[in-house]
């Protein structure tokens, strides 16, 4: 793994924090359409069970619940 490899895994693993509770326990789902025909990728939280969407490099809530 490079430096700036690791670097933006670090990016990821901060902005990865579940919209409900804020856990980062969140694991990604699969992925779906959302609002339109692009692919989002659906996370589903460990710790609420709530699913978010990851948006922007945001995971966000879907609304669903
Ligand atoms: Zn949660």
């Amino acid at each position: 793994m490079t430096f700036k490899g690791a670097f933006d895994n670090l990016h990821h693993w901060l902005a990865f924090k579940c919209p409900y509770c804020k856990s980062r326990e969140v694991f990604l789902q699969g992925y779906q359409g959302y609002h339109s025909d692009e692919q989002y990728a659906y996370h589903l939280c460990n710790r609420c069970r709530e699913t978010s969407v990851l948006v922007n490099d945001r995971l966000i809530k879907t609304g669903r619940s």
